[in-house]
């Protein structure tokens, strides 16, 4: 038994063969796929496929690259949003938000450019995000790229208890501890142990496979067992051999196979563990396996 937990079947990539890219998962051993937002309305969407196929979950969240998006909406209006939508049964994390500050070739932003004030942007939104989670008491899937020091003290700040207020009560939801994944990890090893050391999940990807991947596969030696989640990211980031065509959910265990090898441990193991990883974090370990 594996679990995709991270997969975008809500992307228009998906809009085609959906039923056979989850019937496929299934007969590969994925039993359970987490679809993560990256605005609003692919997080409705998410909640919207989680509702028909039982395998299915959503998480909901804003990417920090959709920042921009948000302008109609404003941050109060996203806030109350993703809280009304955590309601749904479905919902198992808040995600995939974060800060990203990699210059993609085609961009919404004017000139491809990560300017301060989208950095200020980024960074409020990520606070959003947090605030909702501790309220809900989801867990979150954290989106880093090339921000890990700028992402790290936010996420700190958050992980403390809620401060007590004058009236000698616990303001917010005190019984909420943040814990969550930094999905798709790629950040260097000092990254990784604060990260760990934080408490955080890693999730490894299809890049991992990938040639010459040599400081990625270094990472997912140095990541415990007990701290390592299988996710595809689909549609991107297909493993080898499939490089560069759409991925899909039952790819993930070609990741799996990868890092039990790097891990130098059987398939079934990896598994286990990462199965068991999995329903820890997102189902709270009610589902048996
Ligand atoms: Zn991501
Ligand atoms: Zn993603």
């Amino acid at each position: 038994m594996l679990i995709d937990t991270h997969c975008h079947l809500n992307f228009q990539a998906f809009e085609k063969d959906l039923e056979e890219v989850i019937t496929r998962a299934k007969s590969e051993g994925v039993e359970k796929i987490i679809i993560p937002g990256a605005k609003i309305d692919s997080s409705q969407k998410a909640i919207e496929i989680a509702g028909k196929y039982d395998n299915c979950y959503a998480a909901i969240g804003v990417h920090p690259h959709h920042e921009s998006d948000t302008g109609i909406l404003g941050y109060y209006d996203i806030k109350k949003k993703l809280v009304e939508l955590a309601k749904n049964k479905k919902v198992v994390a808040i995600g995939e938000f974060g800060l990203d500050y990699y210059e993609y070739q085609q961009t919404v932003h004017q000139e491809n450019k990560i300017t301060a004030e989208i950095k200020q942007k980024q960074k409020e939104l990520l606070k959003i995000h947090l605030e909702v989670a501790r309220e809900c008491n989801l867990p979150i899937i954290l989106h880093c790229r090339e921000a890990f020091e700028d992402m790290l003290p936010i996420v700190l700040q958050y992980l403390r208890p809620p401060s007590r207020s004058p009236f000698g009560h616990l303001e917010g939801v005190s019984r909420s501890v943040l814990r969550g994944v930094f999905h798709c990890f790629g950040g260097n090893e000092k990254d990784l142990k604060r990260v760990l050391d934080m408490g955080f999940y890693i999730g490894f990807d299809g890049n991992i496979t990938f040639k010459n991947a040599y400081s990625l596969q270094n990472l997912v030696k140095l990541t415990p067992l007990d701290r390592i989640l299988t996710e595809t990211d689909a549609p991107y980031l297909s493993p080898e051999p499939f490089r560069g065509k759409r991925n899909e959910p039952k790819n993930v265990k070609i990741i799996a196979r990868k890092i039990a090898e790097i891990k130098g441990i059987r398939l079934e193991e990896i598994e286990k563990i990462t199965t068991k990883n999995a329903l820890k974090l997102f189902f709270n370990n009610t589902f048996s396996f």
